[in-house]
C-alpha cells in the first residue's frame, strides 16, 4: 500500500474546528535537585499509604476495580461529612473538573473564571467546545461578582484558595455567587487544608454546586492521581457519567483509603508545618525586598521583574519554580511551593546567587 501523502494534512483538517489549536501541556522536563514548581507535599507520601502500596496483592493488579470505586468514595464522604452518593472521584480532580463541564454545558455555552486563576481550566472548557471568559480579580485578588454573573456563564468556576495568586474568597463572595448564579458553580478547594474556608456545605440541598478536592497536595499522593468532588447525588451521577468506569486504579484507591485511615496526624503535623514556614519564607522574601501576596495555600506567588530570566537562573542552580509571565494585574511572577524549611533555605540562598 502506497502512503497518501495528503494524510497529515487531511488529520489535521479532520480536527474538530476551535479544538485545532489547542496545546499539549507542557511541563518542565528533566531532574533538578529542588523541584518547588508544582505544589506537591514536599515531605513526601504519607507512611500509611506507602505501606499499603508496598503490600499491594495480585488481584489489585489482574482483576478489575470497582467501576465507580463505591469503597473510596465512601471513604472521602466521611472525610468531608456528606453521604457516599455526595462523591465522584477521579483521576486527579483534574478529571472530575473536566467531567463537570463536559456533563453541565454543551457546545457554545460559556464558562467564566477569575484571572489569573487555574490555567487548566480555559483548556478543559475549550477541549469541550465552552467557550471561557476570564475576568480580571479585583484589585484585592478577589472575585468580581457582578461582571461573572454578567457573563450569563452556564458554568461559573471560583478557585479557593486560588492558584496561582493563593488568596482565599470571602464565605459571603461564595455565597453570593451560587445565590446569583444562572448555571453550576464549581468551587476548586484543591488546597483548602492549608487554609481559608470550606465550602462542602453549600452542597447540601440539591444546589446546583460541586466542590472539587485532591489527595495530591495535603495528602501527598500526587503520583497517584486521586481527586474528588462533592455535589448532590444527582449532580454527582451526571459527573460520573461524563467520567466513565473504572478511572481511579485498585492501587491508588487502596492507599488513598489507607491514608485516610492511618495517616491523618502525619498529613496534620505537614499541614501545620506548611502554614509555620509560609509565614516565615514570606517574611524572609519581604527582607529581600520581594513583596509575596497573602497565601492561604502551600505556595507563594513572588511578582519580580523577568521571571522567565530568573527561573532559568534558579533552574540552572538546581531549583525549579514555576514562572508565570505577565498575570494580569500583578505583571510577572514566580510561584513557589512551601516545604520543609531547608528546603526554603536552599531556595533563598540560589535567589540570592540568581539575582
Ligand atoms: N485545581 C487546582 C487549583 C490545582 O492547582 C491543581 C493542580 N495543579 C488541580 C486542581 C489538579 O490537581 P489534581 O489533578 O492532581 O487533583
Amino acid at each position: 500500500m502506497t502512503a497518501n501523502v495528503n494524510q497529515v494534512d487531511s488529520i489535521s483538517a479532520l480536527v474538530r474546528d476551535g479544538y485545532r489549536d489547542i496545546a499539549l501541556y507542557s511541563v518542565p522536563r528533566g531532574a533538578v535537585a529542588l523541584d518547588l514548581s508544582d505544589n506537591t507535599n514536599l515531605w513526601g507520601a504519607p507512611p500509611a499509604a506507602l505501606r499499603a502500596i508496598a503490600a499491594v496483592r495480585e488481584e489489585s493488579v489482574s482483576r478489575y476495580p470497582g467501576a465507580y470505586e463505591p469503597a473510596l468514595s465512601e471513604a472521602l464522604a466521611r472525610y468531608v461529612g456528606v453521604s457516599a452518593d455526595m462523591v465522584a472521584c477521579g483521576c486527579g480532580s483534574d478529571d472530575v473538573l473536566d467531567c463537570a463541564i463536559r456533563a453541565f454545558a454543551q457546545q457554545g455555552d460559556v464558562l467564566c473564571l477569575a484571572d489569573p486563576s487555574f490555567t487548566m481550566i480555559p483548556v478543559f472548557a475549550r477541549t469541550n467546545g465552552i467557550v471561557p471568559i476570564a475576568i480580571p480579580l479585583t484589585a484585592s485578588h478577589g472575585v468580581d461578582v457582578d461582571a461573572m454573573i454578567e457573563t450569563g456563564a452556564r458554568i461559573i468556576y471560583l478557585c479557593t484558595p486560588n492558584n496561582p495568586t493563593g488568596g482565599a474568597l470571602s464565605r459571603s463572595t461564595v455565597e453570593e455567587i451560587v445565590e446569583r448564579a444562572p448555571g453550576l458553580v464549581i468551587i476548586d478547594q484543591a488546597y483548602v487544608e492549608f487554609g481559608g474556608d470550606d465550602f462542602i456545605d453549600l452542597t447540601r440541598n440539591g444546589r446546583p454546586v460541586i466542590v472539587t478536592r485532591t489527595m495530591s497536595k495535603a495528602f501527598g499522593l500526587a503520583g497517584l492521581r486521586v481527586g474528588y468532588g462533592v455535589g448532590a447525588p444527582e449532580l454527582i451521577t451526571e459527573v460520573l457519567k461524563a467520567r466513565g468506569p473504572y478511572k481511579v486504579n485498585s492501587i491508588a484507591e487502596r492507599a488513598a483509603m489507607a491514608a485516610l485511615r492511618n495517616d491523618r496526624t502525619w498529613v496534620a503535623e505537614r499541614i501545620k508545618e506548611v502554614i509555620v514556614n509560609r509565614s516565615r519564607l514570606r517574611a524572609e522574601l519581604k527582607m529581600r525586598g520581594i513583596d509575596t501576596l497573602e497565601s492561604a495555600a502551600n505556595f507563594v506567588l513572588a511578582p519580580v521583574t523577568d521571571c522567565v530570566a530568573l527561573a532559568s537562573r534558579l533552574e540552572r542552580l538546581g531549583v525549579r519554580v514555576r514562572a508565570l509571565p505577565q498575570l494580569r494585574g500583578i505583571g510577572d511572577a514566580i510561584r513557589v511551593a512551601v516545604g520543609p524549611w531547608e528546603m526554603m533555605h536552599d531556595f533563598l540562598e540560589a535567589l540570592e546567587e540568581a539575582t
